[in-house]
């Protein structure tokens, strides 16, 4: 056994593996003693030449310790036994069946159900690089090639895979392993990612015989990842992906970007801290009643629509289902019944299903066409009123409708053949109704009617053989007889076969007594086995109606993402914004959606916000706590939100298209994550001044803050300066700064318009009014925040002492600086001048910090 094992080990030597025997799986050596750590299991050992640590789970209940394992970051292999114990010969056979990784689950147990867990691919190679990632449990799969390290990384971190396959020796940023909760998977190169082989592998599982029917046609790198992805699928899962959908690269011209900066910055998935749920736009939008709708929110919340016609399709159908509010519930009714037909479908597909799923795909099957008949009917209409014609619905609805497949023949299939009730396994029966197999039914009739067969056969027998005295018994040894006492001395029939004589009484058999026997004593086993052939042959045919159960899954996915916008917008009185081709921003009475959840919506100060010809970036100023993150953020968000077909917190929003959100936070907001921060707060800057076009929308949140005060300033002014001149000025920015010498520029150049966030003292208090209003922010009030966070008063007593000094000292300097910045790197055309104009500028920026510095040294009170 422990040949065997070791074995079987070799294979799998970054495993934890759980080794088949009876009833338990085992773990021995160095697995034994991870696992008794993890899972909290008595750890024994058996002696075999020297003590060999050991532990054990009951297989009834490994599941749940298969995925702690996984959660916990390991790769767990189960190995079974193959062969039935009662007929092997020597030792049983065992093999592994299967490998379980964090980006290859698929049962419900393990996963978000409505979030996607992807196993991803990354490869980069010289000048061209390629990420692809599949969604295990459903099968869909997409993919990008990009043309820059950074550009790869960049959407690893926004993909945000659990498991990432990587050539072995390729080097991965700290950003990526820090950041995400990714596992990182080594692969051969050779083998996992090679051209070749890849392309074999894709057209292989994909059927189709040229690469260009999957879009990766001229796209090698994208090429080697997928064939990546699916060599270890078949290495791990032991089976070939058939089931995966047609692989399609991600085009992304067709939607909004938000780059993965943006993404958290706006903590859209994960709040600041990383946590998901609560405090995330997802877990506030999500009102959908179905897994498949759920998954469906996250992927339009990455990739918000940039089309306008496309996204007017969309709101038009979410604001159907918000004008009909009966129909609304009744269709949250009936989505609310349908199970993960999606992930049900591909457990079905690779055979690692229960019974259990093949009820709940019956029960989902059979809403669909009350779902049909609730789309198709007037608000609060009975089913039997006048139904809507298809052109009565939105033109995406009716759409849907024209296409809709109540599969109603896979729903009787299944509600024909299985009953009610069915047990965990598939290998114990019980699991078919009668009448819809006859062999079964003979079976099922056997073991529940056994005696009475008995009987019937006896009766039979008296009567037709004039022995009404014959009776029936049963022993051990010979079975079923039948008996005839020697006072009867009667003759029996030919066909009585004597079997036992006692003194007073005679046995015999008859071939069909031997019959009924036979079959009552095997039944059992019979229809287990029988049981187990139809549920397969079952299986085989539900798995081929995939394509057209997926079709469904996504119907009913979209479906219910409208309707969970509706339900929020109407839950959250949220309006429909108005969309257009212009440049034009303007929200009236907006709000944040996450922090007026949070803060209770009575307790939240909507604020209106234009941006338009005349003010295209507009400078917030205000002090620390004032609200202006919030403004910034929430402007993004309603324009995410429209752009998504949603509905949006305000009570009314035209937006002029966005082609890309770029949202960057100064430096110190983001220091639990533990980067260089103010690098990356500039390279994250540089890359918007690259990347920003006239439709783009940007908002910087205290930019520069990360370093000395003149060095952010200075960096702010020229960042502001450079939006202003990108894409002829027409980038849409909003910048909130504490930095008051920014406001001066409003005079300088066409295109910024100061606004602020009111604050009004009284009493020697100052009060948030949070109210965005124009013109700059009269002073900082950073001692006032610090008394009102609870700063001891003879601390703040002498930060107001000092800030006299300082503001003395700062008056000679800012008069500097203003003179030396106001003619700014913006009056040069030329760009070898702009550079040396920004060395002069950083020069004098430098002297004058010097010159303050020195003044604040021969200071006595600062000594
Ligand atoms: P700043 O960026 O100016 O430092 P924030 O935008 O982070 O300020 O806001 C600080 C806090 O003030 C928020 O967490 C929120 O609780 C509250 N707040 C912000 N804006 C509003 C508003 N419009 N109405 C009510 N409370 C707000």
């Amino acid at each position: 056994m422990y040949e065997q094992y070791l074995r079987i080990k070799e294979d799998y030597p970054d495993t934890i593996l759980f080794y088949r025997m009876g009833d338990f799986y085992e773990l021995f050596f160095h697995d034994a003693e991870i696992a008794a750590k993890e899972l909290q299991l008595a750890l024994t050992s058996r002696h075999k030449g020297e003590f060999v640590p050991m532990c054990g789970i009951p297989w009834h209940a490994a599941d749940a310790y298969f995925s702690q394992m996984v959660e916990k970051g390991y790769k767990v292999a189960i190995c079974d036994q193959v062969e039935d114990p009662k007929t092997a010969k020597g030792l049983v056979k065992r093999e592994v069946t299967k490998i379980l990784t964090a980006g290859t689950v698929i049962d419900d147990a393990n996963l978000e159900s409505k979030l996607h867990t992807f196993l991803g691919a990354a490869f980069w190679q010289e000048n061209a690089g390629a990420f692809a990632w599949l969604d295990v449990s459903t099968g869909a799969w997409t993919g990008v090639q990009v043309s820059k390290e950074s550009e790869l990384w960049q959407w690893v971190y926004k993909v945000d895979p659990k498991e990432l396959l990587v050539a072995s020796g390729m080097e991965i940023p700290e950003l990526v392993k820090i950041n995400g909760a990714v596992q990182l998977v080594y692969l051969n190169a050779a083998s996992h990612f090679d051209l070749k082989r890849s392309e074999k592998r894709i057209l292989d599982v994909q059927k189709v015989q040229e690469l260009s029917a999957l879009g990766l046609e001229r796209k090698p790198a994208l090429v080697r990842v997928c064939g990546a992805i699916v060599a270890y699928l078949e290495q791990t899962q032991k089976y070939v992906p058939s089931y995966l959908s047609a692989f399609e690269p991600l085009d992304m011209g067709k939607f909004m970007v938000i780059d993965e900066v943006t993404e958290r910055n706006l903590e859209i998935f994960r709040r600041y801290d990383g946590k998901k749920g609560i405090g995330t736009l997802w877990h506030e939008l999500d009102f959908c009643q179905t897994p498949m709708g759920g998954r469906l929110l996250e992927e339009r919340l990455r990739y918000p629509y940039k089309d306008i016609a496309r996204i007017l399709v969309h709101q038009d159908v979410v604001s159907h289902f918000f004008d009909n509010p009966k129909k609304l519930q009744a269709l949250r009714g009936f989505l609310g019944k349908i199970y993960d037909l999606e992930r049900l479908s591909t457990r079905i597909s690779v055979n690692r299903f229960l019974p259990k799923d093949f009820l709940a795909l019956r029960d989902s099957l059979a809403f669909l066409s009350d779902i049909f008949n609730v789309l198709r009917q007037e608000d609060g209409a009975l089913p039997t009123d006048k139904s809507l014609t298809f052109e009565n619905v939105p033109e995406g609805l009716g759409r849907l409708l024209k296409k809709w497949d109540s599969c109603a023949d896979i729903h009787t299939l299944l509600s024909e053949s299985l009953l009610d009730v069915v047990p965990q396994q598939i290998t114990e029966g019980m699991l078919f109704k009668a009448g819809y197999h006859a062999e079964l039914d003979e079976l099922i009739d056997i073991m529940e009617h056994g005696e009475s067969r008995l009987q019937a056969l006896l009766a039979h027998e008296q009567e037709k053989s004039d022995l009404p005295k014959l009776k029936m018994g049963y022993n051990r040894v010979f079975g079923y007889y039948f008996e005839l006492s020697r006072a009867q001395q009667q003759p029996v029939p030919d066909y009585f076969e004597r079997r036992q004589s006692l003194v007073n009484a005679e046995r015999f058999v008859t071939p069909e007594l031997k019959e009924l026997e036979s079959k009552l004593i095997s039944a059992s086993e019979k229809r287990n086995e029988l049981e187990y052939r139809l549920f397969q042959e079952l299986r085989v045919k539900i798995a081929e109606e995939r394509p057209r159960l997926l079709f469904m899954a996504g119907l009913i996915a979209q479906i219910d993402y409208w309707q969970a916008l509706a339900e929020c917008a109407r839950k959250k009185e949220w309006t429909k914004p108005v969309l257009d081709e212009g440049n034009d921003i303007e929200i009236k009475d907006g709000r944040h959606p996450v922090v007026e959840a949070v803060i209770g919506k009575s307790h939240f100060i909507p604020n209106d916000l234009i941006v338009n010809e005349k003010k295209r970036l507009l400078l917030i100023t205000g002090p620390n706590m004032a609200g202006k993150s919030t403004v910034l953020r929430q402007s993004a968000l309603i324009c995410m939100l429209a752009q998504m077909g949603a509905f949006v917190p305000a009570a009314f929003a035209k937006i002029g298209i966005v082609d890309r959100i770029f949202s960057r936070v100064g430096a110190s907001d983001n220091i639990s994550q533990g980067q260089s921060t103010f690098m990356v707060e500039m390279m994250e800057t540089a890359r918007i001044l690259r990347q920003a076009t006239k439709k783009s929308f940007v908002i910087l949140d205290e930019i520069g803050r990360g370093t000395s005060t003149f060095d952010g300033l200075a960096l702010a002014w020229a960042v502001m300066e450079e939006l202003l001149k990108r894409a002829n000025g027409q980038v849409r920015t909003l910048f909130a700064t504490h930095y008051h010498e920014l406001t001066a520029l409003e005079n300088k150049f066409s295109g910024i318009f100061n606004m602020n966030i009111a604050i009004k003292e009284w009493n020697n208090d100052i009060v948030f009014l949070r109210k965005l209003i124009p013109g700059p922010a009269d002073k900082s009030y950073g001692i006032e925040v610090a008394r009102l966070a609870g700063v001891p008063a003879h601390v703040v007593h002498r930060a107001k002492e000092l800030l006299v000094l300082l503001e003395e000292n700062k008056e000679k300097s800012e008069k500097r600086v203003e003179r030396v910045l106001l003619p700014g790197v913006a009056d040069f055309e030329n760009s070898e001048d702009k550079t040396n104009a920004f060395h002069k500028e950083r020069e004098t920026v430098a002297n004058t910090a010097e010159l303050v510095e020195n003044a604040l040294k021969e200071n006595p009170i600062l000594k």
